[in-house]
């Protein structure tokens, strides 16, 4: 009987994978949700950060450019006092405002520059013609006003806070205007520039259209803007704050503040990447953290994976051992804690003891012959192959009784079988430990002896035949038997060349007269 089952997989490898799996995905989930909730409270962090900023510098801001109008209104007061302005006037003025403005000019409404302060670096000479659509609709306007950025005539980019000129007649004379380049250093950047920080974060200030008036970048300020997601939202009024990503695709977590008096957007913002970048170095570091766990986590729940499931392996290896191989005596001892496997533990042994005393029963009751308790035909066949093959000498007696029909025929076959019991009795009687009584068929029988040669064979076949024909048989009369004798490996090596010489020589003495032992040689000799 064999019994193969299909490859599986083991349960041991399962279990493992199971853990494994799980322990890792854990820890994966953690991982992952440390980090978002990090991230979150990071992002969250620079929002609310730029958000205040942001504020902060509006107002800042917005009460900055307040200052600034009033100053220039103040010099508009001035101016119409007298409605002229002493240059030397002028300059002292400028000199008192030299932060705010670049320089201080007053322009009369057919577009003539009348005076310029400083003095002793005029870019422009009195008398020139100033006119541009923003001269024009600062005049229109006739009222206070910071202008959008403009490239004025000496190729600046700058806006003008204005304040409209009037004699005392009311009518309007034209403008005085201070003027900050946006490229050079000016009153905006003192305030803005001072949040500017090393962690990437950077200010920014927009006017109502999305011109750019102030950026740390040079090369933005005057840059029109207003399609930024910040910056269009601010434009429109709102404060807040919000996550975007820029036209060149770089991403910002930024804070956004409008100041109404000017209709500026302040933006204070923080590339993602700079959030990130401290971010992905936890995610390492949380990762390196939890290897070690990782791993002791792994070889603990290898190690209970392994006691559990092993002595089921075990149990499953060694019953199938036992249907393959019919070999109960090994069976492996198994400690468990777990009640299921000690179960089947303590009833495969039993299955396995019960199966082996069946065998052993099985096995003596097909090698030896019901009648006689001597070995079978079976029994005697393995025998002798098993011997053939080890090489050793031995020699085989085959005998059969005289005339066994007469007995039969005589006191009846229950007699007959009787007869056959005595002459196996006195065979066993004869034979040494070691060597193989056996019944061959009918009433032809026979013994193989270990290790004997065909002389020590000889006489033991003549003992037996002298005490059979000597011994009163259970019918009471005597029986004599006939026997034949090889020896190996003189008469061959294999099984049925040995047993046919045994039978050449036995059927001699038959020939020969009966109640007699040949010895079978090349050229058959009897003997009496
Ligand atoms: P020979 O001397 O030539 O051997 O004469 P024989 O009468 O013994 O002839 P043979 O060996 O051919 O006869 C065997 C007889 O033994 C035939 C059979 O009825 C009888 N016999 C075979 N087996 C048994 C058995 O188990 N019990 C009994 N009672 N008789 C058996
Ligand atoms: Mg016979
Ligand atoms: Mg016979």
């Amino acid at each position: 009987m064999s019994f193969h089952p299909k490859k599986g997989f083991k349960l041991v490898t399962i279990v493992s994978f199971i853990i494994v799996v799980s322990i890792v995905l854990t820890m994966l989930i953690s991982i992952h949700s440390s980090y978002s909730v990090s991230r979150q409270s990071l992002v969250d962090n620079y929002l609310s950060g730029n958000y205040d900023r942001a504020m902060d510098l509006s107002s800042a801001t917005g009460d900055l450019l307040v200052r600034i109008q009033n100053s220039v209104n103040s010099m508009a007061s001035i101016w119409q006092r007298n409605e002229t302005m002493d240059p030397a006037l002028l300059n002292d003025l400028y000199a008192t405002h030299h932060e705010y403005f670049e320089s201080i000019s007053i322009v009369r409404k057919d577009h003539t520059l009348i005076e310029i302060a400083p003095s002793n670096k005029k870019a422009l000479q009195v008398g020139t013609n100033v006119d541009s659509l923003i001269v024009r609709s600062v005049m229109k306007l006739r009222e206070p006003v910071i202008t959008d950025p403009f490239i004025g005539k000496t190729g600046n980019l700058l806006i003008l806070v204005t304040s409209p000129l009037f004699d005392k007649n009311n009518n309007y004379y034209g403008y005085i205007g201070g003027t900050i380049y946006l490229h050079n250093s000016n009153i905006l950047q003192l305030i803005l520039q001072q949040k500017y920080e090393s962690n990437g974060s950077y200010i920014f200030a927009v006017d109502a259209k999305g011109n750019v008036i102030f950026h740390p970048d040079a090369t933005m300020i005057g840059k029109n803007i207003a399609s930024n997601d910040a910056v269009w939202k601010v434009i429109a009024g709102l404060n807040g704050s919000i996550e975007y990503t820029d036209n060149n695709g770089k991403q910002f977590y930024a804070g956004y503040a409008y100041n109404m008096s000017s209709g500026w957007g302040i933006v204070s913002q923080t590339p993602a990447d700079i959030v990130n970048e401290p971010l992905n170095n936890l995610l390492e570091s949380s990762i390196l953290q939890s290897l070690p766990l990782l791993f002791i986590t792994l070889a603990a729940g290898w190690i209970l994976t392994y006691l559990v499931v092993r002595p089921l392996h075990m149990l499953a290896e060694y019953s199938n051992r036992m249907l393959k191989e019919w070999s109960m005596d090994d069976m492996p001892p198994i400690r468990s804690a777990t009640y299921e496997i000690k179960l089947l533990y303590s009833s495969l042994r039993m299955t396995a003891r019960q199966m082996q005393k069946y065998i052993r029963k099985l096995h003596t009751e097909t090698a030896l012959d019901g009648l006689t308790g001597l070995a079978n035909r079976r029994n005697f066949d393995a025998t002798l192959e098993a011997w053939c093959l080890e090489e050793e000498p031995f020699s085989m007696i085959m005998l059969d009784i005289d005339h066994f029909k007469l007995v039969n025929d005589t006191y009846g076959h229950p007699m007959g079988d009787q007869v056959i019991q005595f002459l196996a009795a006195t065979m066993r009687n004869v034979s040494r430990e070691g060597d193989l009584c056996f019944r061959y068929g009918g009433e032809e029988l026979g013994i193989l002896l270990r290790g004997a040669n065909k002389e020590r064979a000889y006489r033991v076949a003549e003992r037996l035949r002298h005490i059979v024909s000597n011994t009163p048989s259970p019918s009471g009369e005597r029986i004599t038997i006939s026997l034949g004798i090889i020896g190996f490996p003189e008469q061959g090596t294999m099984p049925e060349e040995l047993i046919a010489k045994a039978d050449e020589a036995l059927y001699t003495s038959k020939r020969e007269g009966r109640n007699r032992t040949t010895v079978y040689a090349e050229r058959v000799l009897a003997a009496d």
